[in-house]
C-alpha cells in the first residue's frame, strides 16, 4: 500500500520507494528536513532487505526485455521521460530548493533543462553504439556494446535530479536497468523522478528508487553480487566501502569523488574576469565538486586580483534558495556547518589570516559567510582537504613551476581553472595533473566529453562514448574471412 504525499510548498511528493513499477511503502521511516531553516519536511521510506532485494528482482526481470530492444526502440521512452521531467520544471524546481538547497532559480533555468539532455542526448547517441566493425586480413570483428545488466547508482545531495539523470540517461540508453538510491539528506526530487519515469511509461522494474540510509541501503544493494555495475557520486571514505564492497564480486565501479582544485592566476591574466569567475565558487555555497577551491595567483599581481575579487564577493547576495535574486544559499546539514566552521577555525589557529569572511552569516544559522584564508603552507589541512562549503584558499606563487608544485601538491585531481594569456594558460593547464581543466572560463560541460578524476578524486569517465563503455560488455564477435583450418601450431 502507498502512504500519502508529502506536501512540499505546495509540491506533492511520495515518501514511498519506487519499484517494479509501483509505490512501496516500508515500515521504517526517515526525517528530511530544509537546510534553509531546519524544518521537517517529512518522513521518507527506508529501504530495508526486503526492498532492495524486490528492486534487485525487478530489475533483472526487466533486464531480458529492455535489453533486446534496439537503441532506436529505446529513445521514446527516455524522450517521454525528459517531457515528463519537463512538465514538473516547476516542481522540481520548488522541491529540490526545499529539500536541498539548490538555487530554484538555477533548477528552472540550469538544472532542469539540463536533465532533460541527459536523458534525451544519450538516447540519441546510443543509436551510434551498433556494432562497430574492425576489418583485419584475417577477420571481420563485429565489436558490439551490450547493456551490463542492473546498475546500481548512487548519488550525493549536492544536486540529486542532475547527478542522477547524468547516469540513468546513458545507463538506460544502453539497455540497463537501474535502481536509484538517492542521498539521505535529500530524497525528494528522486521520489518526483519515479513520478515522471512512472507517467512516461518506462516499463516496470527498469527504473526503480530504494530510499534510505547510505550504510544500511546503500551498502546492501552495492554489495549484492547480482549487480553488474555501481555508478558512485560522493565522497572518497564512501567510494572506498562501496569499491571494497564491490569489488569482492567483481563488479565494475565508476567512482565521480571530491576535488580541491586549483584556480590559476598567471600575470598576465585578465584580473577582472578571474576575478568574476572566482566569485562563482561560492556557487552553491562551495557545495561543488568541481569548484576550483585554491587560488593560486602570481605574487606580481595578487594584490590587485584580491581586490577585484573582494568587490566580486561584496557584491554576493547571500539568502533563500527560493527568491530568485539569492546567488549563495544554505549548508545541507547543521553537521555540515559544524564540519565547515570547525575547517575554517583550525586554519585560523594554525596561523592562516582571514581575508574575509571565517564565521556564520547573519543570515540564519545554516549559513557560512563566503570565506578566504591565506598565509598558508601547502601541507595545511585546509590547503589539502576537500571543505565542501564557501571557504576558499588563497596561495602567491613566483613562477610557472611554483604554481604547478601547488597545483598538483595534493591527492585531489578532478578539475581546475586556469587564467592567462590564452597560449601560456593552455601550457600551464596542460601540466597540471587533473581530470579537466577550464582556461578562461569555467564551467562549462559538454555531454560528449569525458568527465571524472585521477588520484583521490575518482575512477573512470562518464561522458559521450565513456558512459558507454562503463555501462556496456564489450564484445567482439570475430569472424574469418577464409574457411578456418583447425591447427595446433597456430599461433
Ligand atoms: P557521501 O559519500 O557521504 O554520500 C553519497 C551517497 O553515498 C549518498 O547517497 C549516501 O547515502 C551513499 N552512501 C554512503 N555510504 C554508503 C555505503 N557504505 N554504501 C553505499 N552507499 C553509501 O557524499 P555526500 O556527502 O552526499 O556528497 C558530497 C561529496 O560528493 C563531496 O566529496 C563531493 O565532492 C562529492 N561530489 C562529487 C561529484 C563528482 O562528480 N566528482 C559531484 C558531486 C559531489
Amino acid at each position: 500500500m502507498s502512504s500519502p504525499l508529502l506536501q512540499v510548498q505546495g509540491v506533492d511528493v511520495s515518501p514511498d520507494h519506487y519499484i517494479d513499477g509501483r509505490r512501496v511503502a516500508s515500515a521504517t521511516t526517515f526525517e528530511v528536513f530544509r537546510p534553509i531553516d531546519q524544518q521537517l519536511l517529512g518522513r521518507v521510506c527506508e529501504g530495508e532487505a526486503e526492498h532492495v532485494e524486490s528492486a534487485i528482482q525487478a530489475a533483472r526481470r526487466a533486464f531480458g526485455a529492455w535489453a533486446a530492444l534496439t537503441a532506436a526502440q529505446r529513445q521514446p521512452f527516455l524522450d517521454r521521460f525528459a517531457e515528463e521531467i519537463g512538465k514538473r520544471a516547476d516542481a522540481f524546481s520548488v522541491l529540490e530548493s526545499n529539500d536541498a538547497g539548490v538555487l530554484q532559480s538555477r533548477m528552472r533555468h540550469g538544472v532542469v533543462p539540463r536533465s532533460m539532455l541527459n536523458l534525451t542526448w544519450f538516447a540519441r547517441h546510443a543509436l551510434g553504439l551498433q556494432d562497430r566493425p574492425i576489418e583485419t586480413e584475417q577477420a571481420s570483428h563485429r565489436v558490439r556494446h551490450d547493456p551490463a545488466g542492473v546498475v546500481v547508482i548512487i548519488t550525493p545531495w549536492n544536486s540529486p535530479l542532475l547527478l542522477s539523470t547524468w547516469k540513468l540517461g546513458p545507463a538506460l540508453a544502453a539497455g540497463n536497468t537501474c535502481i536509484l538510491k538517492p542521498p539521505e539528506w535529500a530524497p525528494l526530487t528522486c521520489s518526483l523522478l519515479a513520478d515522471a519515469a512512472h507517467a512516461a511509461g518506462l516499463p516496470p522494474g527498469v527504473f526503480n528508487v530504494v530510499q534510505g540510509a547510505g550504510a544500511s541501503t546503500g551498502a546492501k544493494l552495492v554489495a549484492d553480487p547480482r549487480i553488474a555495475r555501481v555508478s558512485f557520486t560522493g565522497s572518497v571514505p564512501t567510494a572506498r566501502l562501496i569499491a571494497q564492497a564491490a569489488g569482492a564480486n567483481l563488479v565494475p565501479c565508476s567512482l565521480e569523488l571530491g576535488g580541491k582544485s586549483p584556480f590559476i592566476v598567471l600575470a598576465d591574466a585578465d584580473l577582472e574576469g578571474a576575478a568574476a569567475t572566482g566569485a562563482l565558487m561560492y556557487r552553491n555555497a562551495g557545495q561543488v565538486c568541481l569548484a576550483g577551491t585554491r587560488f593560486l595567483v602570481h605574487e606580481a599581481v595578487a594584490e590587485r586580483f584580491v581586490a577585484a575579487l573582494r568587490a566580486q564577493v561584496e557584491r554576493l547576495r547571500v539568502g533563500d534558495p527560493r527568491e530568485p535574486d539569492t546567488e549563495v544559499g544554505p549548508i545541507i546539514h547543521p553537521r555540515q556547518v559544524e564540519r565547515v566552521l570547525g575547517y575554517v577555525q583550525r586554519a585560523v589557529d594554525g596561523g592562516a589570516r582571514l581575508l574575509w569572511g571565517g564565521s556564520g552569516h547573519a543570515f540564519g544559522a545554516q549559513y557560512v559567510q563566503p570565506t578566504l584564508l591565506t598565509n598558508l603552507k601547502q601541507d595545511d589541512e585546509i590547503v589539502q582537504n576537500e571543505v565542501f562549503g564557501p571557504v576558499l584558499t588563497l596561495q602567491t606563487f613566483a613562477d610557472d613551476d611554483e604554481a604547478l608544485q601547488m597545483a598538483n601538491g595534493t591527492d585531489y585531481g578532478l578539475g581546475g581553472v586556469c587564467y592567462g594569456a590564452t597560449e601560456h594558460a593552455i601550457a600551464v593547464a596542460e601540466r597540471v595533473r587533473t581530470g579537466f581543466i577550464w582556461v578562461n572560463s569555467f564551467g562549462i560541460r559538454d555531454l560528449e566529453a569525458p568527465f571524472g578524476g585521477i588520484k583521490r578524486s575518482g575512477i573512470g569517465r562518464e561522458g559521450g562514448d565513456w558512459s558507454f563503455e562503463f555501462f556496456c560488455d564489450v564484445k567482439d564477435v570475430v569472424v574469418p574471412r577464409k574457411p578456418f583450418k583447425a591447427s595446433f601450431s597456430q599461433r
